[in-house]
């Protein structure tokens, strides 16, 4: 006895046979039952979903000679001729091979003569998308004056080839992806009546890879069921078809989640081995995270994922111990690593990086906590601000293990640390350094961090200028050619490397108006001192050691400096400036 494929073998007789497309059989059976037939049906929908097998049962309701009870009654003769396909009234095209005028020419040949035994003469074309424009221009003459014992129905996978003035004289019945449940349940179906035992898992990864088409999934039946014995596990399904279980994606995703890279990539190597495709595996992967990232923030995750209830049970599971956060980031890096993939020479290298690069992700702590810490002590800085406040955050990046917390703040230091520009280091508050006594000029300098930072006439000088052009705009220029200023104890001392400059700043009336803007801008007590280089002024000599000196101050007192300082009550110790600054692991630049 041959084989006969699962396809047609279950293919379904009558309407209640149909699996997942409830809606467009409902409006069939209204059509039959109220005796309202179309002149030309069309049904669209992917492959593998029931189009022609819809206009089979359909064929058949419409020449059923049965009287009563629900058609088509697969009893008669008629029904028996179309189930065994030597009805002669029934006529299937296949589009894709028949799509030329003189086919259809053939076809209109055809239809002038009454049908020879039904009720109809019924013409099914299949994928008639593929019939060229003369070939529609033809079929269009027909569809505008139907002979009324003929009944067209067409079959598309791909609706939008059709002309619009073919489609708008069908009766369009739109076909869905069958969901995942229904092909669950159709496939356990087939399996007991074949009397093969198959894992659950391996029924739900069939039932995932036929995407909705039945024709798929049964097709991957077949293979599965001509492999081998009455019993069939997962793993043997993942063998027969190169599938990864969602219990092994759940695996390897619980093993990036808990940076347990050893164990990540030890999956890995067994899916290599089992043979699996990468790129696939790695869509499977991201896949799974999308559906881990719809179960944590979904309260129904089953109405987008095709899963079973057990699979999204477990999902929801795992997801449950993330933050969403955590997870964005996991599929954010596992997308960066697929894309990388696609052109490198090593895939599999490619994608074990990945891993460890999501692993050591874990191990920043997100930006998102680090805010809300900065957020807490700068509230609390009114108050006590050797002991903030630790952090209560919300969002832990890291996976939720036994003690969470601690290790996220430990992290974060660590993190927030290494990313200080190089110019800083912070060093614990217990021992304070001298270096912040011998300052000059530095008695605003460790003001608390709620207050509003004072003016640096280094730093705010630009926005000194634009005080100033508010008042006098023709001063406010020659405030701006200033070339460098600086602070000595009381005296602002402005200097200028072309002396054409000075002389109107250095008019009584003129220095005493800027003098006056200056105590108001700076808020201070100031004297002013113009000077031109080699005119007047200190000795060229200490010049640049004090220019070094004030920049190094200026760092310092630095709003974000100030603000790392605080987060992790340290302070700051030593300025580096130039390419020492650059160097790793070197003494000590210190300030003198
Ligand atoms: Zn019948």
């Amino acid at each position: 006895m041959s084989y006969l494929v699962l396809a047609r073998k279950w293919r379904p007789l009558n309407f209640d046979q149909v699996v997942g497309q409830g809606p467009v059989v409902r409006i069939l059976r209204n059509v039959i039952s109220r005796k309202r037939v179309p002149h030309a049906m069309l049904f669209s929908g992917v492959r593998g979903v029931g189009k022609t097998t819809l206009a089979r049962i359909m064929a058949k309701a419409l020449n059923c000679e049965s009287e009563a009870g629900e058609l088509p009654c697969n009893e008669c003769g008629s029904c028996r001729e179309i189930t065994a396909g030597t009805a002669v009234d029934l006529h299937e095209i296949d589009g894709a091979s028949n799509r030329g005028i003189q086919e259809i020419r053939d076809l209109k040949e055809n239809i002038r003569f009454l049908p020879s035994r039904n009720r109809y003469k019924i013409m099914i074309i299949d994928e008639v998308h593929m019939l060229t424009n003369e070939a529609f221009n033809a079929l269009l003459k027909t569809l505008e004056e139907p002979p009324d014992h003929v009944i067209f129905m067409f079959a598309t996978t791909e609706i939008h080839k059709i002309p619009v003035t073919i489609l708008s004289r069908c009766q369009r019945y739109e076909l869905k992806k069958v969901p995942f449940a229904e092909l669950f349940q159709l496939f356990r179906k087939i399996a007991e009546a074949e009397k093969v035992t198959i894992s659950d898992g391996a029924l739900e990864m069939i039932a995932r890879e036929a995407a909705g088409s039945i024709r798929d999934g049964l097709s991957l039946l077949d293979q599965v069921f001509s492999f081998g014995g009455e019993k069939m596990t997962d793993v043997d399904v993942s063998e027969v078809l190169g599938l990864v279980g969602s219990q092994v994606l759940g695996r390897l995703t619980a093993a990036l989640l808990t940076e347990d890279l050893g164990a990540a990539l030890k999956i890995l190597d067994q899916v290599c081995t089992a043979g699996a495709d990468l790129k696939r595996f790695t869509a499977d992967l991201l896949h799974f995270v999308r559906g881990l990232i719809i179960c944590r923030v979904s309260k129904a995750p089953g109405e987008l994922l095709d899963g079973s209830d057990r699979e999204i049970a477990e999902m929801t599971e795992l997801a449950a111990r993330q933050s969403a956060e955590t997870l964005y980031q996991l599929f954010d890096l596992l997308l960066k690593g697929a894309a990388e993939m696609q052109y490198a020479p090593y895939p599999r290298l490619v994608l074990e990086m990945t891993f460890a690069k999501i692993v050591q992700s874990g191990q920043a702590a997100p930006i998102a906590s680090l805010i809300a810490r900065l957020d807490e002590l700068l509230a609390a800085a009114g108050g006590d601000e050797q002991s903030p406040a630790p952090p209560r955050s919300s969002a832990s990046f890291l996976p939720e293990k036994k003690n969470p917390e601690p290790v996220a703040a430990d992290r974060a230091d660590s993190l927030r640390i290494s990313e200080l520009p190089p110019a800083f280091t912070v060093r614990s508050r217990q021992a304070p350094d001298p270096a912040d006594t011998v300052s000059p000029d530095d008695s605003a300098v460790m003001t608390g961090p709620a207050a509003e930072p004072p003016k640096d006439v280094r730093r705010d000088w630009d926005d000194f200028a634009l005080y100033v052009g508010e008042r006098k705009g023709w001063m406010a220029q020659i405030v701006k050619m200033c070339d460098s200023v600086r602070l000595k104890g009381n005296e602002l001392r402005m200097k200028y490397e072309d002396s054409t400059h000075c002389p109107i700043l250095q008019q009584a009336d003129n220095l005493k108006v800027l003098t006056e803007f200056a105590q108001d801008f700076f808020q201070r007590e100031l004297r002013l001192r113009i000077s031109a280089r080699g005119v007047g002024g200190g000795g060229n000599g200490g010049d640049e050691t004090v220019a070094l000196q004030e920049e190094r101050m200026a760092l310092r007192r630095d709003p974000l400096a100030q603000l790392v300082a605080e987060v992790f009550s340290g302070q700051v110790a030593d300025v580096r400036t130039g390419p020492r600054s650059r160097e790793s692991g070197a003494g000590p630049a210190r300030e003198e």
